[in-house]
């Protein structure tokens, strides 16, 4: 608690942007950027007399990009890309190609022919297109019953807090190292809202309240859809739970859109800026689609497709 009551002592985004508290008795400073800074650069720790080791962790950022906030004159402004205000809508955004479905068609396959044993019994599956079916299925040879796969749920909150937007750096696989919203996935016999709530205090200790959805974003692809709560802090308290290596409230010019995890948090914060810059925060449908020929890691190589909104 006390941890987190410091950084939302810090009066401006600069300076609790920087502050990430490693321990119960001080601070270290976290310099998150593409380019290794100085010591020097530390301007808002000694005005705060905290503590500033000169060998303070420091995250290299494994995509370009800087960040205003952390860095101020001395690098560059925030990726355009990331901050584009272009919008979409479904007249912009065509339906995925022939090529895209076809490619999610055959890895879906693919993960249907890797279930080997049934979930139900524990027995050898065969693969095949039941009578009345369409699609390939792993069908159990003992009794009988199909194990199907279909898509996980994500839910998460995109937490607005005097201007700023709630973030967690990654301390696990996949993307470690790179920033989210708090999300993960939904277990059973939990609502999509209770799930959300649940990631936000795993990840950031955070206790919030749901005001409203934002977004559901599907991904064919992989399998996922993602639902994404606007939320508020009921106590002004947040520090990094165990999946995580710093939480930080972001102003929102910057966002490190160039170190995000995931393309759904890249599209649901553009779409939140999007929103902010507009005046008004609406909801958003929309299917993710990976350009043909792109890698998993590449988050900006996406088509946000059937894009509604209301
Ligand atoms: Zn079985």
């Amino acid at each position: 608690m006390l941890k987190s009551v410091h950084l939302f002592g810090c009066s401006s985004g600069f300076v609790s942007n920087l502050l990430k508290p490693n321990s119960i008795v001080g601070f270290s400073l976290t310099f998150i950027s593409s380019k290794r800074l100085s010591a020097s650069s530390s301007l808002c720790c000694s005005s705060l007399r905290l503590s500033c080791p000169s060998t303070a962790p420091l995250f290299l950022a494994p995509r370009t990009g800087s960040f205003k906030a952390f860095c101020g004159s001395t690098c560059s402004e925030a990726n355009q890309d990331g901050t584009s205000s272009s919008p979409l809508s479904m007249s912009e955004s065509p339906p995925p190609s022939s090529s895209t479905v076809v490619h999610s068609s055959s890895l879906m396959q693919e993960k249907i022919r890797n279930i080997r044993f049934c979930q139900w019994c524990g027995g050898q599956t065969k693969h095949g297109i039941p009578d009345g079916e369409e699609k390939l299925r792993a069908i159990c040879t003992v009794c009988g019953k199909i194990t199907y796969q279909n898509p996980k749920m994500v839910v998460g909150c995109l937490i607005h807090h005097d201007d700023k937007v709630l973030l967690c750096r990654r301390k696990i696989e996949p993307s470690y190292g790179l920033w989210t919203l708090p999300a993960g996935y939904l277990e059973i016999g939990e609502s999509a809202a209770d799930g959300a709530i649940r990631e936000t205090l795993e990840e950031a200790n955070a206790e919030v309240e749901i005001t409203s959805p934002f977004a559901q974003l599907d991904i064919p692809l992989i399998g996922q859809t993602y639902i994404i709560f606007m939320g508020k802090l009921k106590k002004p308290h947040f520090s990094p739970g165990p999946e995580s290596l710093e939480c930080c409230l972001f102003p929102l010019d910057d966002i490190p859109f160039d170190s995000l995890a995931f393309s759904s948090m890249l599209v649901t914060l553009r779409l939140y800026v999007e929103d902010v810059k507009a005046g008004r925060i609406i909801f958003h449908y929309g299917t993710i689609n990976k350009r043909p020929g792109t890698g998993a890691s590449d988050i900006h190589a996406y088509t946000l497709d059937y894009h509604l909104r209301s």
